[in-house]
């Protein structure tokens, strides 16, 4: 079995089919940085459908069972369920996400599913429309969302919530949010993280995720912790004993990178072995070729991925706690959050 340096098998594949978006979440691509004059990535740039079902089956065959596409917002990649067909075609895959921020679900849910997606996690981070409106910058509406996720539930897609917590924006609303949406789908409650470059993170902007369930408990809610379904599980997850569940993903104040399993490559086929990582391994060269260097063939391209997967060692947000302000800095120049999808 193909492990890393430190032991850790390869099961998970995240695919970014764009480095677009049609909101600007404050904490992820802030329309100050992400503005109209921002160069997005050409299309020509992309990995084509056929290059990204192609690397899918090279990670197969390396050991991944597991496939999410996300972004940017994977849902304004044309022909989208076209992909998913494709990768649904793929033996070996036993599962196909998809992050999305729901927006386009109603008119996309259904042709999704039928082309083979599993399931979706939508991100909602209030329904406070003030507060959601400011937090995704363009003062899009919650209901617009609830709407995606009332389509993807319609279609028959398996649905869980993502909400990221910042302190001081949408904390308040954490108990509300829950007791709205608990009976639609699990939701899980994201520590704030240092992705990126441009979101001003600080340790007094995250809300520890103990401090979230006990807000969430009130004076009236007990939680109690589920066993976790398979190793590597990022949310902990408990119940409220009322047949209702919801996720912790605790990724700054216990952070999972033990068992971290996932790769990730980007819109144009950088492969990325953290969240957190500066740099990554072109894959598109090697698939394409180039004038002096022949393209590479399936088992070269496997033997590329799998060397960058022996030679992983990343732990970063083991180490965040032992990097000070100014070494965090020292580190800019991590790749974007909206380059690799979450
Ligand atoms: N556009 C899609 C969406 O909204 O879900 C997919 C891409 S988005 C980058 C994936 C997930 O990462 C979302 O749930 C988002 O809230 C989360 N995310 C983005 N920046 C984050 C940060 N700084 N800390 C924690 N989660 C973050």
């Amino acid at each position: 079995m193909l492990v890393d340096q430190l032991g850790r098998p390869l099961r998970d594949l995240r695919i970014s089919v764009t480095d677009r978006c049609n909101l600007r979440c404050t904490y992820c691509m802030p329309a100050d940085v992400f503005g109209p004059d921002y160069a997005f990535l050409p299309r020509a740039e992309l990995l084509s459908f056929e290059e990204i079902e192609r690397l899918a089956r090279a990670f197969v065959n390396l050991g991944v069972s597991k496939l999410r596409v996300t972004g940017g917002e994977p849902t304004l990649r044309r022909d989208l369920p076209d992909l998913i067909r494709r990768l649904s075609g793929i033996g070996g895959v036993q599962d196909i996400a998809m992050t999305t921020n729901g927006l386009l679900l109603p008119r996309m849910a259904a042709d999704l599913k039928a082309a083979g997606l599993d399931r979706v996690t939508v991100s909602i981070d209030s329904l406070d429309p003030e507060v959601f409106g400011r937090m995704n910058g363009l003062g899009t509406h919650p209901q617009r969302v609830l709407d995606g996720i009332e389509a993807a539930l319609t279609a028959g897609l398996g649905v869980k919530i993502n909400t990221v917590v910042q302190r001081g924006v949408n904390d308040a609303g954490l108990r509300g949010l829950w007791l709205a949406l608990r009976d639609l789908a699990p939701v899980r409650f994201i520590e704030f993280m240092d992705v990126g470059n441009h979101n001003g993170w600080n340790m007094d902007s995250v809300v520890p995720s103990r401090e979230v369930l006990a807000r969430l408990a009130g004076d009236d809610l007990r939680f109690t912790p589920v066993n976790p379904e398979y190793r590597g599980e990022v949310a902990a997850r408990h119940t409220d004993g009322q047949g209702h569940e919801v996720g912790l993903i605790s990724s700054v104040t216990a952070p999972f990178c033990g068992d971290c399993s996932r790769a990730r490559i980007s819109a144009v086929g950088t492969l990325y072995s953290c969240l957190f990582a500066s740099g990554g391994t072109d894959l598109r060269g090697p698939m394409r070729g180039t004038p002096g260097q022949a393209a590479l063939d399936d088992a070269g391209l496997e033997a590329l991925i799998a060397g960058v997967w022996r030679e992983r060692r990343d732990r970063y947000s083991e180490e965040r706690g032992e990097l000070t302000a100014a070494s965090r800095e020292a580190r800019a120049g991590k790749v974007e959050m909206s380059h690799i999808g979450g």
